[in-house]
């Protein structure tokens, strides 16, 4: 900026010529009007009217003329400015209205688009029959036991009358945990539960066992080496067959409905005497229908085993058989399921996809 100037020239204020300014403007205008944005405008509001544009210096190059020359000049620069200054203006508000216009259009809330919804999960339907069987028994004054599923072959076998040259023995297929001389085995049934139950408790005894047990089988449609049982013991005395029944009778038809029966068939089990296998009454066809699929038309359906504990069980946990009787039976989940829902492959249910677990909902 140059100072106060007595020997004062216009003609060498190169920022006062009518030319300069009105470049200055015609430069302020294009770059007001490019202004796309309240960034863009600013930035154009600095350079064309902040303190170092052309036309700021030419307003402080106006004191330095003599006084003769002032007012044209004065006047000449005060209408740049204002011009200026106007277009910055009109153009400011033309954004603001844009800006807000574009933020009503942005941020209205639409109701109505669908929004993706996290699918929730479900439980698995194992869980959900197991915890069901378990409330039944618990509401008829059970108790629920549970054991290690890495268990003493003296628990799994020899105290369930399974010694060690009794054949049934090799009737199960059993996993042997290494070494072998540590005698440990993945159950195969949940029976060492009652025998730990009746080593430790003094009869009467009204428990139900359920938890997974192991067989060596392969994953097929039908089988799985890890599978759901749960067994029931009841020890008293003056316990007998009929107690068996009818506990096995209400519990039927709690599960599957109202008259739902079972009924006993002659069989053979090493921990049992006597044994029998458990049938119950086609909750489907209700024995009326000889085209039934669940029942195969026979109008029953297999569900496991039973019998009067054998006394040498008795003995072997610690029970006087001559005082006390007891009953014992065992069921399969996994078949339950399968017959009560249609399940035709046991892959879906081992497998744990959720789309298989869904269907069945919370409760089932
Ligand atoms: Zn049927």
């Amino acid at each position: 900026m140059s100072g106060p100037n007595k020997q004062y020239d216009p003609v060498e204020v190169a920022a006062l010529d009518p030319a300069a300014i009105e470049q200055a403007v015609a430069d302020a205008l294009a770059a007001i009007g490019a202004a796309s944005s309240l960034e863009e405008l600013k930035a154009a509001r600095l350079a064309h009217q902040g303190e170092k544009s052309p036309l700021a210096l030419a307003n402080r190059e106006i004191g330095a003329l003599p006084p003769s020359a002032k007012a044209e000049a004065g006047k000449r620069v005060g209408q740049a400015r204002g011009q200026v200054g106007q277009a910055l203006k009109v153009r400011q508000e033309e954004l603001e209205a844009e800006r807000d216009e574009r933020i009503l259009v942005e941020e209205t809330v639409d109701l109505t688009v669908r929004v993706p919804r996290r699918r929730l999960g479900a439980r698995h339907p194992i869980s959900l029959v197991s915890e069901r069987v378990e409330d039944i028994f618990v509401a008829m004054g059970w108790e629920i036991a549970e054991g290690p599923e890495v268990e003493s072959e003296w628990l799994n076998f020899d105290a369930l009358n399974l010694g060690a040259d009794h054949p049934a023995r090799q009737m199960q297929d059993t996993f042997f945990i290494d070494p072998p001389e540590l005698g440990l085995v993945l159950r195969t049934h949940t029976s060492p539960v009652q025998v730990r139950t009746m080593l430790d408790n003094e009869p009467p005894i009204y428990v139900l066992c359920p938890g997974k047990v192991f067989r060596t089988d392969e994953l097929d449609a039908t089988h799985t080496p890890v599978f759901h049982q749960f067994e029931g013991l009841v020890v008293d005395e003056g316990i007998t067959m009929a107690h068996l029944k009818g506990s096995l009778d209400a519990f039927v038809s709690r599960l599957f409905g109202d008259g739902t029966v079972t009924r006993l068939r002659p069989s053979y089990f090493p921990f049992t005497e006597p044994s029998a296998e458990i049938d119950c009454r086609c909750w489907i066809c209700g024995g009326q229908d000889p085209n039934c699929r669940t029942c195969g038309g026979t109008g029953w359906i297999e569900m496991g085993g039973c019998g009067m504990v054998n006394r040498r069980v008795l003995t072997a946990s610690g029970i006087d058989p001559d005082r006390y009787t007891g009953f014992a039976f065992g069921l399969g989940i996994e078949r339950s399921l399968m017959l009560r829902h249609g399940v035709g492959d046991m892959h879906d249910i081992v497998e744990g996809d959720v789309r298989f677990s869904t269907q069945f909902g919370m409760e089932i």
